[in-house]
């Protein structure tokens, strides 16, 4: 027998990954370099599943829309066996958060995301626009995951590791950077359209804001805000009194902006971007 120098299996014991979208740019630099037209040979290990040889080559199974083994749609926990050829199926934009799948036995039924600690700037444009983002940087991953799991979240990282446990169903390791490419990924791949519930939600702290009476918070205004401003929403958690001030016109013009690009940009792939 000739030993795999790496791996001490005998050489032919492998499976074939068939990576669909951009799955092959998640492959760990080694891997990248063995895969050839999103095709991938992976010498197997002892009996092995889907899920571990899949993640152990790169991409996390929050990645993947479907599993084809020798034509026949599996589960993660399917075990491979040698010479079995495995179709790993991206998920094509805009994906169904609605509907579970064989993969994803639950589905978070309206867009909750919740961002982890290296996505604060995408959380808080999330919430910007409306959307029930949980972001909490005191959270480990272990915490991240119960609790996306338990409130059916969409879980927002750039960190593998958190999408790689199991109890993550729905989750997106974000291609994009930068924060306004990041929610434009975001917004794309979960087909999410204007009109937004811009200005509805506290950046600070996830809730909803609520009517105030000008008279109830005049007291925290200054002087020009007094003058100029007559409608107020305030967070019922933190107290912050919002208004339709200058910085609320700089977001409403970033807004504008994102939504004319997503209108623009129906088909463009961020994930290349
Ligand atoms: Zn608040």
């Amino acid at each position: 027998m000739i030993s795999d120098g790496e791996t001490g299996n005998a050489r032919g014991q492998s499976v074939e990954f068939v990576l669909g979208g951009d799955l092959d740019a998640l492959l760990h630099h080694r891997y990248r370099e063995q895969c050839v037209d999103g095709v991938l040979r992976y010498p197997l290990g002892r009996r092995t599943s889907v899920k571990d040889a899949l993640e152990a080559v790169g991409p996390p199974h929050t990645e993947v829309e479907s599993l084809i083994v020798d034509g026949r749609p599996v589960d993660f926990g399917h075990r491979l066996q040698e010479g079995q050829r495995v179709e790993v199926l991206a998920p094509e934009p805009p994906v169904d958060f609605h509907t579970p799948t064989q993969l994803k036995p639950w589905a978070p039924g309206r867009p909750a995301f919740l961002a982890d600690v290296n996505v604060g700037g995408l959380a808080t444009q999330l919430r910007v626009l409306g959307f029930d983002t949980l972001y909490d940087n005191t959270l480990d991953d272990e915490d991240a995951a119960a609790m996306a799991e338990a409130e059916r979240r969409i879980v927002l990282t750039r960190d593998r590791a958190l999408l790689k446990r199991s109890n993550v169903v729905w989750g997106r390791l974000l291609r994009a950077q930068e924060p306004e490419e990041q929610l434009a990924e975001v917004l794309t791949l979960y087909g999410l359209r204007p009109p937004f519930a811009t200005f509805t939600r506290c950046v600070r702290c996830n809730d909803l804001l609520v009517d105030v009476a000008k008279a109830d918070v005049l007291h925290l205004l200054e002087p020009k805000t007094k003058k100029y401003y007559d409608a107020f929403k305030m967070c019922p958690s933190c107290g912050r009194v919002y208004w339709a001030g200058s910085h609320h016109e700089r977001l409403q013009e970033r807004v504008e902006w994102l939504s004319r690009r997503l209108e623009e940009g129906e088909k463009k792939n961020f994930a290349n971007s």
